[in-house]
This record gives structure tokens, C-alpha cells and sequence, in this order.
């Protein structure tokens, strides 16, 4: 009985990082199945043994994890139709090729890699057969059977209707035909006893009861194969998904599929550069499906409940790190406080080390400003090094300062200042403002020749009273007095 329940699954390989495309087909794939009150499996496809990378894996849940993709069933934690992992199930996908073999849809193929590799060179398989030459196709049954009983190196390929066309639907592309001659004798089960990916995927996608199979559009031509297994083995086929390639922008205005040359691909490398993962979820989400409603900003859960197959569009997406950027930014701006805290604590440990600040003032600086987590330690930098500033900066005609002036103000600050005991920021608000009123002055003849002092820069993030309070006391009041001696020289 075919399961009534959506279910998809995402299969990565294990090669080593998480690409954006990657991370975009588990997204999609969650959310087909979320919005459809449906269940979300991971599956690791590990059967190319030799493409192995250690503490790939790891890297698959961390990702999901970060983003918040969780699954229903996966290695980690077991399900009804485990185990999950392709290695674990080797010896299940072994009968049914040779099931197949029985059916007249396969064949064993003991050709050796010298022989495939003088081929590949030549070119010939690919002119006629789409890559094999078939060269062991209709070996006589009593030679297969020699050749096996001497215990000969096999492998078990695919046969291909040598004539007419398959056809299957794609809820995104539509109908798609392809000439059968053009299909490659693909091998099913490798020398090592491991399925390929091409074979085990189908095997798989059955047996998990998966119903709707999303993945990206290069696996196209390669559905007529899988179509003419699940024929073969009487299975109903799957709902076919395909999403549209990503592509990035090269410097002459073109595009091109999206490679390292236009910028990090990977997630990881995307969290280095100072992206939210929640941002980054968000944009990949529109990189490709287009909501019913003229809105760009969803939450996780916001996706799940729009999201909606036939928003999926077949023309390619262009990764735009500008529009990513603008993304980041409206996500660092809504974060509630402690979360960008904890955020930015590398990248403020960076500036200040251990050193005791005031992190609620200094997010409030920070939070408007900040487009990505990196530019942190160059806007705040200068807490920790004074920049070495020309005395003209204490100029300001608005402020209505002047040298002069200036120096009556750092002195008058100076002086309040060290009396504050608790240095807070409303403290000192108080406290500076009252001293304005007090030297009949307004507010910014004061606050500027001290903010100047405070932070050696004319342009800072945050104003006088916030700087000092980060400052802390000490270093506060000596960055006044160092003001008041360059204006002294
Ligand atoms: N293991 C394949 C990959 O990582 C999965 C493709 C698919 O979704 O079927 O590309």
C-alpha cells in the first residue's frame, strides 16, 4: 500500500560541505513536506566510497541543525524504514539488480577499466551509447555464467530500450522527453558490491515511501533511468520536483553557475563571513520560489506555512550577495538583544579580550548598523586603540565649538566625570547634560569635543554618552585628558 503522508527526504553526499544548492534542495524539501503536514527524512548516500571525506557527515547535521531543519527520520535517530545510511544497507540493493538481470532489464558487464578507459578515450561509447559501448550487452548466457563461476570482476548495468522516446512530468518543468538511444547502459551495482548512487536512490526512494522526490534541475535527463527501474519493478513513481540551478554574477554582468569565483558557496564559509544562518535560510528560500504575497521576510515556521510547490520557478536564480547582505542586515537590526549578544561575543572578544564592557550599550550601537557580524571588530576598534585624530576634529560649527571652547568643555567634563561612582549610561546622561545646563551651553558644545576625545574619530557609531559608558571610567577620563592636551599644544 503506497503511503498517503508526504514524504521527502534529503540525500546528501557526504563530500565535505554544505553548497547553498545543497542547503536549498534540504529547504525545499522540508518545507514540501511541512507545509504539506508531511515528514522530512535524511538519508546519507555514501556508496561512493572513494569520494569519502572524514567529518562530512557531522557537517550535514551541523548544518541542518543551525538552520533548523529537522528531520523526522535519519541515521541519528532511527526511523521505520532505516537504517539511513546507504553503507549500512549495501546488501539489500544486491537482489534487486539481480532481479532485474533475471527480468532482462540488466545485464553483467566484465569488462575491465582498461578497456572503459581506452573507450572513454576514444569516444566511441559516447557517440552511439551515450558513454558504454555495450560491449558485454548480449554475451551468451553460458559465457556470463563461466565467467562468473571463475569468479571474474563484475559489474551490473542498466539495459536501455534501444528505441523510442520516455517521457515523464515534473511539476516544475512540465513534460520532458528523451530519446531512449541516448541513454547510457548505466552501471546499477559497481566491482565492490556498492550500488551506485543512480541505482540505490530509486531502491531507496521506494522503499522509504518517499513521494515526492526533490532535487536539483542537472538531475533531468538522468529521470528517464530512474522511471524505466521503477517500471521495471512494478513500484508507483514518485512526484518529481526540480528545482532550478543557482547561478552567480560575473564582473562582465553575465552569469554562470554560482562557483567560488563569485564568492563563498558554502554555508559554513557563509557563517564565517558574518551571515545569520537565519538569513541565510531566508534568502535561499527565494532563490528559486516566489510567495503568493509581495513579501521577502520569513521566518523558518512563516516558510513552512506559505510555501507552496507551485511558487517554484524553472528559471535559473541569481545568488545576489548584495541582496543576502540587505537580508542580514534586517535580520542582525530585529534580533532581540541577548541573541545578537551572543552573536557578536567572537567578534567583540576579538576587540576587547576579557575585558569587562557594557554589552547592552554596545549593542545598541551595533544592532542599526551592523550589515554582517565581521564588520564588528573595525567599527569598534577604536575602543580599544584611540586613533591617533587631528586636534581640527573639536571644530564643528553646528556644535558651535572651537579650540577655545573646547578646552573649557573636556575640563568641566573631566571634572564631573570623576565623581561618577556608578557608571552606567543614564548616569552619565544625567550627569552631562546637567553640566550643559550648568555652563549655559547647549547640549552638542559640550557632548561634541567630548565624543571626539572619547573615540578619536569624527564619525562614530553611537554618540558621546555611549561611548564613555563602553569606555569604562578609566580609560574614558584618559582619553578626555589626552584630548585636552593635544588641544593644549
Ligand atoms: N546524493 C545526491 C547528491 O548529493 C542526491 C541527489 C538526490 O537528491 O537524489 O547530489
Amino acid at each position: 500500500m503506497q503511503n498517503q503522508v508526504v514524504r521527502t527526504r534529503f540525500a546528501p553526499s557526504p563530500t565535505g560541505f554544505m553548497h547553498v544548492g545543497n542547503l536549498r534542495t534540504a529547504l525545499y524539501e522540508y518545507l514540501i513536506a511541512k507545509s504539506m503536514g508531511g515528514q522530512f527524512v535524511l538519508r546519507i548516500e555514501d556508496t561512493d566510497q572513494e569520494r569519502l571525506v572524514e567529518g562530512a557527515v557531522d557537517i550535514i547535521y551541523n548544518t541542518l541543525r543551525k538552520v533548523g531543519l529537522q528531520h523526522d527520520e535519519g541515521p541519528d535517530i532511527g526511523g521505520e524504514y532505516g537504517p539511513y545510511v546507504q553503507s549500512l544497507r549495501k546488501d539489500l540493493y544486491k537482489p534487486y539488480a539481480e532481479q532485474l538481470v533475471e527480468q532482462g532489464k540488466a545485464y553483467y558487464c566484465f569488462c575491465t577499466k582498461e578497456r572503459l578507459d581506452a573507450l572513454h578515450e576514444s569516444k566511441d561509447g559516447e557517440e552511439s551509447f551515450g558513454g558504454y559501448d555495450r560491449h558485454c550487452r548480449d554475451l551468451p548466457k553460458e559465457e556470463v555464467e563461466r565467467l562468473l563461476a571463475a569468479g571474474t570482476p563484475y559489474v551490473i548495468r542498466q539495459k536501455m530500450p534501444v528505441e523510442g522516446s520516455t517521457t515523464f512530468h515534473d511539476v516544475v518543468y512540465g513534460d520532458i522527453t528523451i530519446e531512449n538511444r541516448e541513454l547510457e547502459d548505466q552501471v546499477l551495482l559497481k566491482s565492490d558490491g556498492y550500488p551506485t548512487y543512480n541505482f540505490a536512490n530509486v531502491v531507496d526512494d521506494h522503499l522509504m515511501h518517499i513521494t515526492h522526490v526533490v532535487r536539483g534541475c542537472e538531475y533531468l535527463t538522468s529521470t528517464p533511468k530512474y522511471n524505466l527501474l521503477y517500471e521495471a519493478f512494478g513500484w508507483a513513481l514518485p512526484t518529481y520536483v526540480h528545482l532550478p540551478l543557482i547561478m552567480g554574477k560575473n564582473e562582465d554582468g553575465s552569469v554562470s553557475k554560482l562557483s567560488k569565483r563569485h564568492g563563498a558557496t558554502g554555508f559554513e564559509d557563509l557563517v564565517k563571513e558574518g551571515y545569520l544562518p537565519e538569513a541565510i535560510t531566508n534568502y535561499i528560500a527565494l532563490l528559486g520560489w516566489c510567495p503568493k504575497e509581495n513579501r521577502e521576510l520569513f521566518t523558518l515556521a512563516e516558510l513552512a506555512e506559505h510555501f507552496s510547490i507551485d511558487g517554484i520557478s524553472k528559471s535559473p536564480a541569481v545568488f545576489d550577495y548584495d541582496k543576502l547582505t540587505w537580508f542580514n542586515a534586517e535580520y542582525i537590526r530585529n534580533m532581540p538583544q541577548a541573541e545578537f549578544i551572543a552573536a557578536a561575543q567572537p567578534y567583540f572578544q576579538q576587540v576587547f579580550g576579557d575585558k569587562q564592557v557594557n554589552l547592552e550599550v554596545l549593542a545598541t550601537i551595533l544592532q542599526p548598523r551592523v550589515t554582517k557580524l565581521t564588520e564588528i571588530p573595525g567599527i569598534i576598534g577604536f575602543f580599544q586603540d584611540l586613533p591617533d585624530y587631528d586636534k581640527e576634529f573639536f571644530i564643528n560649527k553646528k556644535s558651535k565649538t572651537n579650540l577655545e571652547n573646547s578646552v573649557t568643555m573636556l575640563e568641566a567634563a573631566i571634572a564631573e566625570l570623576e565623581q561618577v561612582e556608578d557608571w552606567q549610561l543614564d548616569v552619565i546622561h544625567e550627569r552631562l547634560i546637567a553640566l550643559a545646563q550648568q555652563l549655559e551651553v547647549k547640549n552638542g558644545t559640550l557632548l561634541w569635543p567630548v565624543r571626539i576625545a572619547a573615540a578619536g574619530m569624527l564619525v562614530t557609531p553611537g554618540g558621546a554618552m555611549e561611548i564613555l559608558a563602553i569606555l569604562g571610567k578609566d580609560e574614558a577620563v584618559r582619553r578626555l585628558k589626552i584630548g585636552l592636551e593635544k588641544l593644549h599644544h
